[in-house]
């Protein structure tokens, strides 16, 4: 039995001594810690656009590097599944479109009772209260707390909607 292991021992050190075999095994090597070193820049660079926390990039290439060859597709599932969702620009993006919409939604919306109105509206119908009102020079609806008329530039002096006499 021991010699018949001694020889399969010695067959497998036969085959792996051959030039190719060894070039092959050197090559599949050297191309592993290339993608394990890749997959640790890429985790740092990915990590960087995600948080605007300076450690952190530096911690997860940390783990894909202590990971080692064998086992970092592990460190790299983990990053997967920890980082942060969206990069920092596109979360600043979406803080934006947010602020847009309630700017937006702000302006329509009556400041008596919170329902939805119509820019164009002087008076809410539901509750009443004042949204605007017609300029004296041009006629066009203007917001109540507006200090001159978009439409034709004139002054008010309050109430709103009166043109100041000396224009
Ligand atoms: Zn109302
Ligand atoms: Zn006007």
């Amino acid at each position: 039995m021991d010699a018949l292991l001694g020889q399969f021992g010695e067959a497998i050190g036969v085959f792996f001594a051959q030039p190719t075999v060894r070039l092959v095994l050197d090559m599949a090597i050297g191309y592993v810690v290339v993608v394990w070193l890749a997959t640790a820049l890429w985790a740092f660079v990915d990590m960087r656009r995600r948080t605007m926390n300076p450690i952190w990039p530096y911690a997860t290439a940390a783990v894909v590097v202590l990971a080692s060859p064998a086992l970092f597709p592990l460190a790299l599932l983990l990053h997967l599944i920890v980082r942060p969702r969206g990069t920092v620009a596109e979360r600043r993006m979406s803080a934006l479109r947010d602020a847009a919409l309630d700017a937006e939604v702000d302006r329509s919306i009556c400041p008596g009772c919170r329902r939805p109105v119509d820019e164009e509206w002087l008076i809410c119908p539901r509750c009443r209260t004042a949204l605007g009102h017609l300029c004296e020079r041009c006629g066009h609806a203007v917001g109540s707390d507006w200090d001159a008329c978009a439409w034709c530039g004139a002054l008010f002096v309050p109430p709103t909607g009166v043109v100041r006499a000396d224009l």
